[in-house]
């Protein structure tokens, strides 16, 4: 099979020949359809976001979908067929938390796939079948690449902050991958949302998505929040995780406020005032993705068309490249994918 293949951490990816793997016990192979390209793959691949010891060379790309070519010892054979999406975490399923479907805080998580296991930057890969969720008939391929992460997590926040009609939400960085999705899924919520992102193209499309918008490559960005706002917000999700727009984001809560926290740079910290938590009854909440049954809620806000997967750049496998450098350009709106050609 053709794939893409990282030897180094760096932003190159060499393309080779390689074997088509074979699920072994309790693994299904699935034929790739469509992989997302966003900034979590190219933290993985720089180095920079090293959480586990992984092995290079590694096949990169958590975010795919593709149909179930074949499965391994003990598995359903009726799932050959079937079009599934890939659950990033390779949890463990029996602990605990998985068993109370907080996946992500499994006591055995494996690691992630395209991290620890290979990815989808290939014709074909290998899941474990407690990874392979079914995408819902009727979403297409290219867009169902969105959900298990960029829909999945957002949706996954919204729960963590109790979202609801009575809130107004900032989101710092509206514009990426998974920003782009969560402007949507608050305002699916009932959430009144204001989005952040540097420029005016970024700018300008969450505007004719019916948001409200402000450019944060004016310093007065967190005033232009306030105004357009109409005073402080009670959620703020900042998906950019700098110390400037933590302190920001604590800046424009008002009472009840809850800043959720994404991001997960080891060496950012950022000063938050007691007194200020203590006053405002403000709340600071980490969120890790998304469970199992969030990824399968996200899907169906797709399926009923709540929320619109924002795919924007498509590229044969052998070009993703292209979509790598305007990631790393900051000049690529929502998520990029790549398509093995003939897969799909
Ligand atoms: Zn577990």
């Amino acid at each position: 099979m053709r794939a893409l293949v990282l030897r180094e951490h760096g932003y190159r990816l060499s393309a080779e020949e390689l074997p088509t793997p074979t699920p072994g016990p309790g693994e299904v192979l699935v034929r790739v359809e469509a992989c997302g390209v966003g900034l979590t793959v190219l933290n993985y691949m720089s180095g920079a976001s090293r959480v586990h010891a992984e092995k290079l060379p590694r096949i990169p790309g958590h975010e795919f979908v593709g149909r179930v070519a074949a499965c391994g010892p003990g598995v359903e054979s009726g799932l050959e067929g079937r079009r599934v999406m890939a659950y990033f975490y390779l949890s463990c399923g029996a602990c605990e938390f998985c068993r109370l479907a907080h996946e992500p805080l499994c006591r055995n998580l494996r690691g992630q796939v395209g991290v620890a296991s290979d990815g989808g930057f290939a014709e074909y890969a290998v899941l474990p079948a407690f990874n392979a969720l079914p995408v819902p008939d009727g979403v297409d391929p290219i867009f169902a690449t969105a959900i298990p992460d960029a829909v999945a997590t957002p949706f996954h926040v919204c729960r963590r902050a109790a979202v609801g009609p009575e809130d107004t939400a900032v989101v710092v960085g509206a514009a990426g991958g998974v920003g782009i999705h969560m402007v949507q899924v608050l305002r699916v919520f009932g959430a009144g949302v204001v989005g952040v992102d540097r420029g005016a193209s970024k700018v300008e499309s969450l505007r004719a998505m019916g948001f409200a918008a402000v450019d944060a490559t004016e310093d007065t960005w967190p005033q232009q929040v306030r105004e357009v706002a109409g005073g402080a917000v009670t959620v703020a999700v900042d998906l950019v995780g700098r110390p400037h727009t933590l302190e920001a984001c604590v800046d424009l809560l008002g009472p009840r406020g809850r800043l959720v926290v994404l991001t997960t740079f080891r060496d950012v910290t950022f000063p938050v005032s007691p007194a200020r938590l203590v006053a405002g009854e403000i709340q600071v909440l980490g969120s890790r993705y998304a469970s199992r049954w969030e990824v399968l809620q996200a899907a169906r806000m797709v399926v009923e068309g709540r929320v619109r997967p924002v795919v924007s750049e498509v590229r044969p496998l052998e070009a993703a490249a292209e979509l790598v450098s305007r990631l790393r350009d900051g000049t690529l709106l929502g998520r990029g994918a790549v398509v093995p050609t003939g897969n799909l």
